[in-house]
């Protein structure tokens, strides 16, 4: 795992970490993180599946996962 600086819980300074898709480097700031490149990495540093195969294990569709959060009134 590419972590450059790892986050201190002290201070709340996230996470460094370099793409090793692209080699961008970017802090670790939300659960999922997505790099200028298109790849999501969580908060560990880790790649998550394309959003392609998102829900295939939980059996949710990728349209319930992108509905969460947003409202539209
Ligand atoms: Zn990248």
């Amino acid at each position: 795992m590419p972590i450059i600086r790892k986050y201190d819980w002290r201070t709340r300074i996230p996470a460094l970490f370099e793409c090793p898709n692209c080699g961008r480097c970017f802090e670790l700031l939300a659960f999922t993180n997505t790099c200028a490149c298109g790849k999501d990495y969580n908060q560990g540093g880790q790649g998550l599946a394309p959003r392609s195969q998102w829900g295939e294990e939980t059996g949710e569709s990728l349209g319930d996962i992108l509905s969460i959060g947003h409202y539209e009134a």
